[in-house]
């Protein structure tokens, strides 16, 4: 661990005070405890498989070390442990028993089950990683499901923040490879930023930026030495995963590590894909997808010369709002994801007046902004083999979704958040159907029969 860039990063974080991360550290789980809570009682909260994997050891050190400790609550191993919120309930009416400050040991889920269920309390908690399987460790917030369809819920972030590298390198090869999907998709989520920053959408945070971006190369540089166990690598990566949540506290929006991948990973997770299989569909392989996906976008995009449009023609067929609500509900029907969608669509509709204007920055500012995004990106092609070099999924067969369905993903996804990204700059600029229409014909990016074979069994 870079001990300078964390220590910068918590300087900016809002919840997040301590973060430790190395060979061997759980042997300080102790000292960092009393850092942060005192003299507080405290109270493990684990599943019977991270329980074996860590929570022993960090009994046996709390122990050593004379902190008062609650009978550990451990929830079943099998099946795996699914973020829904009766989940949080249980725990909550656990924790209403005692004043004990829970220390999560575990990965996403139980992460963000004690994260939620310890908001509920009004109790500040401490988390002990034992997979680098996504960014969530120092984030706010809970992916959670409730009322049928996953949602984030608020929470602050953990106090502080243990990952143990000898214990990540010994997780399942998925999770590891599910985290650095996730890490990856910041290529594309920061070529969308820039794009929101020019054409004065989102003005860039130049903290909220650098903390994830400025050594994003460095963190995502070795996959095929990840996947094979490497110490090394695998310390990059939780770097790079920790940064990301603490980057997100110091800009208090998951702007700086979310673009369109991530939409494409939402609408799949809103609708259930890969929820009932066993171990259920990660995370990071639906972003790491997501990320091919919209990278190959992006290369339709630059290709063209967006500083010389038809803006008087653009703004003429550019829909009202209520045609605009109309098509949402048409692309959404689930219950309660259209009603979302339509209110995040409208949240970013411009008037065609509108469009216009910014069309016309557009024409002014296109070639150092195609420069500075190309550079920003990595070619798609590029994108796929790290990613299966990191042993993750790099089609949508490989996550169970139908070649007709990811096509549609393009248009659906961008309905769901707010978010401006290269998916609104494509249909903004009149170039959104040609653009897909180009990545399925022969030749294109996802043209039949040019994807990888299928690994999955
Ligand atoms: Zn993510």
């Amino acid at each position: 661990m870079n001990d300078e860039r964390i220590e910068e990063a918590l300087q900016e974080a809002t919840d997040t005070r301590n973060v430790t991360i190395g060979e061997g550290v759980l042997a300080s789980v102790a000292d960092v405890f009393e850092k942060g809570f005192g003299d507080s009682e405290a109270v493990i909260v684990a599943d019977e498989n991270t329980f074996g994997v860590a929570g022993k050891e960090v009994q046996r050190h709390l122990e050593e070390a004379d902190r008062k400790l609650i009978e550990p609550y451990v929830f079943s191993g099998e099946p795996a442990l699914y973020a829904e919120y009766d989940n949080i309930e249980t725990l909550v009416e656990a924790l209403r028993e005692h004043d004990a400050v829970p220390i999560a040991v575990g990965s996403g889920t139980l992460n963000d089950i004690v994260k939620r269920a310890s908001d509920e309390c009004e109790r500040p908690y401490m988390c002990v990683g034992t997979a680098a399987s996504m960014d969530g460790y120092t984030a706010f917030g809970a992916s959670i499901e409730k009322d049928g369809h996953k949602q984030t819920l608020t929470c602050p972030a953990p106090r502080a923040v243990l990952a143990d590298v000898n214990i990540l390198v010994g997780a399942p090869a998925r999770m590891t490879a599910s985290g650095y999907a996730d890490l990856l998709g910041k290529v594309t989520s920061g070529a969308d930023w820039l794009i929101a920053d020019a054409l004065e959408v989102e003005e860039i945070d130049p903290k909220g930026w650098s903390l994830v971006q400025d050594h994003l190369r460095g963190w995502i540089g070795e996959p095929s030495e990840l996947k094979a166990g490497d110490g090394e690598a695998m310390d990059q990566l939780i770097e790079g995963l920790v940064m990301s949540g603490l980057a997100m506290q110091s800009y208090q929006s998951s702007r700086t590590a979310s673009g369109a991948e991530h939409q494409f990973s939402h609408l799949w997770e809103g609708e259930g894909l890969g929820r009932d299989d066993d171990p259920p569909l990660s995370h990071g392989f639906k972003v790491g997808v997501g990320s091919i996906a919209i990278a190959a976008l992006y290369e339709r995009v630059l290709e063209r010369d967006l500083g010389d449009l038809d803006i008087e023609a653009i703004r003429a067929s550019w829909p009202t709002s209520e045609e605009l609500e109309r098509e949402v509900r048409a692309a959404h029907t689930t219950p309660g994801l259209d009603e979302a969608a339509v209110e995040q669509s409208l949240a970013k509709y411009v008037s065609a007046d509108e469009l216009a204007e910014r069309l016309k920055l557009l024409s002014e500012i296109w070639p150092a902004l195609r420069e500075k995004v190309a550079e920003q990106l990595m070619p798609a092609g590029q994108l796929r083999e790290m990613l299966e070099e990191a042993g993750c999924p790099t089609s949508p067969e490989e996550i169970g979704l139908g070649w007709e369905d990811f096509k549609a993903t393009y248009s659906r996804a961008r309905m769901i958040r707010s978010r401006y990204t290269v998916l609104d700059l494509a249909a903004e600029t009149g170039i959104f159907d040609e653009c897909i229409e180009e990545l399925f014909a022969p030749g294109g990016f996802w043209a039949p029969g040019t994807a990888p074979q299928s690994q999955a069994d």
